[in-house]
């Protein structure tokens, strides 16, 4: 998708029924979960209910959007209950690799709907308690009529890894370090850089912080009390200089290996306040998200190359999933006893394991529903069923500011990259129908250099023909551009299988 920052669902159903839209709940402050509100909100301003370090991250979406001040956000909590419309709702706090996630018990006139959120049931988390196992029993209890849970990890067997876990394994590599430790991240694993941060206080290291995404997170956990640090463990770049470097830890972004991250400036030499040293220890801690390997190696590959020790997931257990593994499902599964099940977040593959697992568990395959992006699914109080579609697709966003772009440019640039441009300029005098200037052909990104000369001169022969039946009949500058570009688009396919985009500009004078 070139040119494309930003790809958000298409929200033209939401607009069509903007007067049914009562609220939006968010369940935590991934960017996949907080993304796109504020471009729902652009369209239809409806309350948004969230935790307090979800909304604090949301805000500052909407504050660079200019959304900030006509935004109505609510802040909720384990002991919060509201209404919206006919909906009572309850929030259930949960573990996931951001604080603050919250299960969604929906209390609807026709029974109970409850909502995971994204997550798992760690025993053993960090500046937090473990899923509230017995508020999902007590849902139980209270008849769940529609249970949809987060399918991710549902091809995992067994319970996903402590958070504690991994800062046993970080332990073990900051005692060992010889000189500077970086780790990279995800800028809202908070849990993660608090671990980072505990860490280099025990070792009596300085930590500094660089990326943008990874600045901002940490400033505003620590303001909103999501991340506590000593005074003086956080330094600024220029301080660097007065320490010795096996005190310093540096906490970047670029664990996918971003082009523009931190991580990846370093790793190529292009960043303007460190390089790797010998013995540098690079920790990568996180995940790759399919598709990211390869620039991910590219990094690792780079940085061991300039002397770097580097650290990844496949080596080291320096990182633990956020979502709930087949146990933590099973688990859940029991405690709510829901009378519907409907897997959701994942990849077909993935909601297709869970329902196979609640199956298993003893689950009537028909009480079990498979939903693809835009069925939608009606609940009754003695059933539930699909009965009706909508369109759904993607809407791409251009980073400069023009705004939303249809397909069609999209499609446009896609020829571009892939069959380059023939851009021809003919200088026509108009009364006297004759030529007054050689014709200019550019030709860009469709012919190999050796080829290009006959090519140039046949495209010349041509555009020469079509001029010339301009000035000896009425042709008129349309039929001529027409003719031109009808014509060159034949010839070139037939010599480089190519469809360049032909761009003839004929000016009159
Ligand atoms: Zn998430
Ligand atoms: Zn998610």
């Amino acid at each position: 998708m070139p040119g494309v920052d930003i790809v958000i669902p298409d929200m033209s159903y939401l607009i069509k029924n903007k007067h049914k839209i009562k609220g939006v709940v968010i369940t935590h402050g991934h960017e996949d979960h907080i993304g796109a509100v504020g471009y729902l909100l652009k369209e239809i301003n409806t309350p948004v209910y969230g935790a307090k370090l979800t909304l604090g991250l949301l805000e500052s979406k909407l504050n660079e959007m200019g959304l900030l001040t006509t935004a109505k956000l609510n802040i909720i909590d384990s002991s919060t209950k509201i209404s919206i419309g006919c909906f009572k709702l309850e929030f259930i706090p949960v573990n996931h690799s951001i604080p603050d996630t919250y299960a969604v018990a929906i209390i609807s006139p026709v029974g109970i709907i409850l909502h995971t959120a994204d997550f798992k049931i760690d025993f053993n988390p960090v500046n937090e308690k473990v899923t509230d196992l017995n508020r999902f029993s007590e849902l139980g209890s209270r008849n769940v009529l529609l249970m949809m849970a987060d399918s991710t990890n549902a091809t995992k067997e067994g319970h996903s890894m402590s958070e504690k876990a991994v800062g046993d394994s970080l332990d073990n590599l900051f005692r060992k370090a010889l000189s500077r430790i970086i780790v990279a991240s995800f800028a809202s694993n908070i849990h993660r850089i608090q671990q980072v941060l505990n860490l280099s206080e025990k070792y009596r290291k300085k930590v500094c912080i660089f990326g943008y995404s990874m600045r901002n997170n940490i400033k505003k956990s620590i303001e909103l009390g999501y991340i506590q640090v000593k005074k003086g463990v956080i330094i600024e770049d220029f301080e660097i200089k007065n320490y010795k470097s096996k005190d310093m830890v540096f906490i970047v972004t670029g664990s996918q290996g971003e082009t523009n991250s931190a991580l990846s400036k370093v790793a190529f030499k292009k960043h303007p306040k460190i390089s790797i040293e010998k013995n540098d220890l690079v920790i990568i801690s996180a995940s790759v998200i399919p598709g990211n390997e390869k620039f991910l190696y590219r990094v690792i590959n780079e940085l061991f190359k300039n002397g770097a020790n580097v650290i990844y997931q496949t080596l080291n257990e320096v990182h633990a999933s956020g979502h709930a593994y087949r146990q933590e499902l099973r688990l859940l599964l029991t405690l709510v006893r829901p009378k519907y099940y409907i897997p959701v977040h994942g990849e077909f593959m993935h909601m297709e394991s869970n329902a196979m697992l609640a199956m298993e568990m003893g689950m009537n395959e028909n009480n079990i529903f498979l939903l693809e992006n835009g069925d939608i699914m009606n609940v009754y109080s003695n059933r539930i069923a699909v009965e009706d579609r909508i369109n759904v697709g993607a809407s791409f966003i251009d980073g400069s500011g023009v705004g939303e772009l249809g397909d069609d440019v999209l499609k446009e640039r896609v020829i571009l990259a892939q069959d380059g441009i023939l851009n021809v300029s003919v200088v026509l005098d108009k009364s006297e129908r004759t030529v007054k200037a050689e014709p200019v052909i550019i030709a860009k990104g469709f012919m190999y250099e050796k080829e290009s000369d006959d090519i140039i001169r046949k495209i010349r022969i041509m555009l020469n023909e079509d001029i010339e039946k301009y000035t000896k009949t009425s042709m008129s500058i349309s039929e001529l551009q027409n003719s031109i570009k009808k014509r060159l688009r034949t010839y070139l396919y037939q010599e480089t299988k190519r469809n360049p985009v032909v761009l003839p500009v004929i000016m009159e004078v």
